[in-house]
Formats: C-alpha cells, structure tokens, sequence
C-alpha cells in the first residue's frame, strides 16, 4: 500500500486500535504482548484508569495557555520531581530530544555567563543516542545518523564507552560539559559501570564542567530506581538531567532537571517553548507520577526486574545459539543475539510479542512497569517458541540465520 507517510520507518504490518496494560490488541483482533512498551514509553502501560481519568478530567477543563501565564498542574510537578531527585529546578519539553537541546544550551550558557565563553564543548561516548536534531545527532557522534545533513554541528567529541581516562585525555579548555546516557539504550543497553559516573562526576568537579545525564530512555523507574544514576549512589550526582518518554505514559513529554547553580545560566527570555509545560501533559505526568511514586511501585519493578532476568539467563542457556548474553537493570532489559537481532524481534512478532531492536546485535525487553509476574512468564513462553523457530529454521536450511552467525 502507498503511504501518504514519509517512510523513515520501515513499519511492520501490525496496526493497534487498542491496549490495556501490557496487552495490545491489533485491529485485526490479535492480542500481542508488548514487551516495547512504544519504545520505553508506556510506563504505566495501556489506558492505565487513573491516568485515563487525569487525561480526561483535564481535557475538559484546559488544555494550552502558554507559558506566559502560571500553570499550577506545572508548578506542582515540578516540585514533586524536585522533592524526588537531585535536582532544584524543572524546564518541561514535549520530547527528549527537545530536552537535551536545551541541556546543551544550558550547559554552554553556564559557562558563559561564568566568564568562560571559550567553553562550550560536550564530550559523550561513542554509541550514544540523544535524538534527531542536529545537535542531538552531533552529540551522539554516529554516522548513520549524520551523513547527509551538512556539517555536523560543532562542539562534540566522542570517546570510547566507559574509558574514563579517554574521558580524562578529552577534556580541554574549551569543553563545557559530560553527556551520558547512564545506560545506552538505543546503542544496545549497554550500562555504564557505577564507579565510571562516579568518576565523571569527580572529572566534571575537577575541571569546572557540567555533568549531564540523559535519562530519557533510563528515567521514571524504568530500572527499578526513579532515575537510573541512583544505583550509583549520591557521588554520581548531575548538575543536569534530561527525562521524557516514560514521564507522560503516551502522551508526549520531556523535562530538564536541574541544580539551582546550573539552571541559574538561563535567565528569563533566555530559553523556551511553546507547548512545553502545558496543562494537558501537566495533568497526565502528575497522574503518571502518583503510579511510579506509590508506596511499593519501585520494589516491584526490581523484584520483576530481577525475576525476569533470571528466567532470561536460563533461556540464554537453553537456547545458547540464539541469545548470548542478557544485560541489563530493572525492566530495561538486552538480549544480545547469536542471530540477527531483526529475526528475532520478527520471529517473537510471530508469537505475538513486541521487542525492539538496537545497537550492538541487541533486542531491548522494556514491558510497561505494570507488567504482572504471569505476564513475564507468558513472555518466556513466548521467546521459547521464537527461538525454537528460530533453530528449527536453521536446522532446515544450515547456511540460514543460527548457523551462520556462529
Ligand atoms: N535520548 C535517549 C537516551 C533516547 O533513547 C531518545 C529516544 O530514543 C532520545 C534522547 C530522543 O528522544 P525523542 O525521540 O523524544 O526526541
């Protein structure tokens, strides 16, 4: 069928007309377990009551002003995200890659108005995701993602993942700032070691630099902490940190988190956005919020998390020619493949669960938080099968996927 779409996605041929929790139902009545969660995003899962009802309630009331007038569904978010993490000050994005423009901005601007206008460089590792702006696909440095959009934006510089002292070796006088992913998602859910984010955090207090997290695919407790860099403990605090996806359940949304001596480079008139903050997503991401922060809502994530991983490392080694290695924290969870990642997500796709393909060889399980136990276990159920067909079709024909990747 020809699109009225612009293809720069190469879609699979499943359309959903509705969801419920980790469920989601295709228009041609087939339930598929949806262990994507719209990639990270689907925090609380499909049409999550409380949520459904914020969403409405507020829709019938307000939906845009600006940010020219006070919005108290914003207010008290952002002091609620305040109250919960390291942060002072709160700047909401409709996306994360909206977010880490204006981390970037802030990190710059900090160091200008600090007297040092000759630092306005970020280093990141190589491998990194941060979005599809120019600047955000500069400061991931990958080439797929820059070649043919002009020069790439200046002020970016990548090291190896997790080489501290190539970090060390990169810092100039010119560089204003570390960006890291905590864990790379979008490169293969690669974690960066805890000691290594304590390291930058020493690196950025040593030489004056901003340390940044993107936790745009980490945040809202996806890894069974509200915010991925708290398994690393207070040393490894930012100075700033991006959030979106899992932040709004759905609905588009991102924020900026700030300290206060951070968040001071951006006076009024600085910075802005027209839709960001606005009632509507106010609304829908204090509703998310309730869910993530109700008493017990973290433990849980862990304990599935961990219960998860477990029944995955017996699968890897039942299926030692299919999965290599399972990695990963809380319900952010990577199989890197022995087969194509792609076939795998298409022969779990025949079973009628979601995965998503990333870097590294690698399909990301990232279920909705809300993902009950019986649920995980149906998922084993699921990937039993896809690996199975998966080796009886390389069993068929010997030169085909298993085989050949070995
Ligand atoms: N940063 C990270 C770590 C991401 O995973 C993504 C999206 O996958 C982005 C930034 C970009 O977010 P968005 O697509 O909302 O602009």
């Amino acid at each position: 069928m020809t699109s009225a779409i612009l293809p720069t996605y190469a879609r699979a041929d499943v359309a959903f007309e509705k969801g419920e929790g980790a469920w989601l139902v295709s228009r041609r009545g087939e339930r598929y377990l949806d262990f994507g969660a719209g990639i990270a995003v689907n925090s609380v899962g499909h049409s999550h009551p409380h949520v459904v009802a914020a969403l409405v309630e507020q829709a019938g009331k307000l939906w845009h002003t600006s940010n020219l007038f006070e919005i108290p569904e914003g207010e008290r978010l952002a002091q609620r995200l305040v109250d919960a993490t390291f942060a002072d000050r709160v700047f909401f994005t409709n996306s994360g890659a909206e977010a880490n423009e204006g981390a970037i901005k802030m990190a710059r601007r900090w160091q200008h108005v600090n007297g040092r206008p000759e630092r306005y460089r970020i280093l990141t590792f190589e491998g990194a995701f941060h979005g599809r702006t120019l600047a955000t696909i500069a400061a991931g440095g990958q080439k797929k993602y820059l070649e043919g959009f002009g020069p790439k934006v200046e002020g970016f510089d990548q090291v190896p993942f997790g080489d501290h002292e190539a970090m060390r070796a990169a810092i100039g006088p010119e560089t204003a700032a570390i960006l890291v992913e905590p864990i790379q998602g979008e490169g293969g859910i690669r974690p960066v070691p805890h000691q290594c984010l304590r390291g930058l955090r020493a690196l950025c207090d040593e030489a004056g630099l901003l340390l940044i997290y993107d936790e745009v695919q980490t945040g809202v407790g996806r890894t069974g902490k509200l915010f991925a860099h708290e398994w690393a403990g207070p040393e490894a605090r930012p100075d700033i940190m991006t959030v979106a996806k899992g932040i709004g359940g759905g609905f588009p949304m991102g924020a900026i988190l700030c300290t206060e001596e951070a968040g001071s480079a951006l006076a009024p008139g600085t910075h802005g956005t027209t839709f960001g903050g606005n009632p509507l997503a106010m609304a829908v991401g204090n509703a998310v919020l309730d869910v993530v922060l109700a008493d017990g809502f973290l433990e849980d994530v862990r304990r599935t998390g961990l219960l998860l991983k477990q029944r995955l490392a017996a699968l890897r080694d039942r299926h030692p020619d299919v999965i290599e290695e399972v990695r990963g924290e809380g319900l952010m969870i990577g199989l890197r493949c022995r087969v194509p990642n792609g076939d795998l997500v298409s022969a779990m796709r025949d079973q009628k669960m979601i995965g998503i393909a990333a870097g590294d060889n690698v399909v990301r399980l990232l279920p909705p938080l809300i993902v009950r136990d019986e649920e995980t276990a149906e998922a084993l159920r699921r990937l039993e099968a896809a690996c199975v067909a998966l080796e009886q079709a390389s069993a068929a024909a010997p030169t085909a996927a298993v085989a050949g990747a070995r």
